[in-house]
């Protein structure tokens, strides 16, 4: 009885009735949390706060933040298996790596990081709409305070039931991922999230070969070029020789401005 009566002392906002547990506050697996500058997409250049979420559904062979999600030797090995020798190296500590954090005091901690100038915040991952249950009012709330918000996802979990003002980043994977492409790529996911008016999709190249992968989805997507971004594999280079981008595009500085 006095537990009961300290929580909702303590938590009176998250108590229904007296007979009724008190609910447990709204939280996040959260990775890190950390003001920088947007280096992708249709925002690059604009400061903004990140907020990396744990957890992964796909699990790519370059993925350059494998401490959110690479945490069991069986998921390790698999990837071991697909990637060969670009295999990530190493297994993370879930414990040390991730934490749970109330949406309240992530909340406050993006206001405290943002201060006066930053307007903008990034929600990325391993894969953030794994944990959208939790993120929808967070997210109203932080556009309600003004910011404007940028999704990064991997394009195969519905953004079904998020604010239509958030922008999504969406990157569906590739060959080049090392991954079945059935897990990579759900086309009816990639068409949900492209009727988000401010959606575009981003795609990681590494040879040339993966620009024919990226025409093949797009057609069968049916969305201008404009909407369609490209960056450079830049973690591991799996063809064994780095090509840069300009190179594999055929395009010129000049005429990417013009886009
Ligand atoms: S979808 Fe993103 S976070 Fe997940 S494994 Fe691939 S690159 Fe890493």
């Amino acid at each position: 009885m006095l537990r009961v009566a300290r929580g909702i002392l303590l938590r009176p906002s998250f108590s229904t009735a007296s007979t009724s547990k008190p609910l447990k506050p709204p939280t996040l697996l959260l990775s890190e949390v950390f003001a920088s500058v947007q280096g992708e997409g249709p925002f690059t250049g604009r400061p903004s706060v990140f907020t990396r979420l744990g957890v992964c559904n796909l699990s790519c062979a370059w993925c350059d933040t494998p401490y959110t999600w690479l945490f069991d030797r069986d998921r390790h090995r698999k990837v071991a298996a697909r990637a060969g020798p670009h295999a990530q190296p190493r297994i993370y500590d879930k414990r040390t790596e991730l934490t749970r954090t109330t949406t309240d005091h992530l909340f406050r901690d993006v206001r405290a990081l943002a201060g006066e100038g930053i307007r903008a915040v990034v929600i990325t991952g391993g894969e953030p709409l794994l944990q959208k249950k939790h993120l929808q009012a967070f997210v109203t709330r932080l556009i309600d305070d003004g910011f404007a918000i940028e999704f990064e996802t991997n394009g195969t979990v519905s953004p079904e039931g998020l604010p239509r003002g958030v922008h999504l980043n969406v990157s569906p994977k590739l060959e080049n991922s090392m991954q079945p492409v059935e897990q990579r790529i759900k086309l009816q996911v990639l068409k949900e999230c492209l009727a988000w008016p401010n959606s575009v999709l981003k795609f990681v190249v590494g040879e040339h070969r993966d620009l024919d992968e990226v025409c093949g989805i797009v057609e069968q997507l049916d969305i201008p070029s404009h909407r369609v971004f490209l960056m450079p594999l830049g973690t591991v280079c799996i063809c064994g020789s780095a090509v840069p981008l300009v190179e594999i595009t055929g395009l010129s500085i000049e005429s990417q401005s013009s886009f």
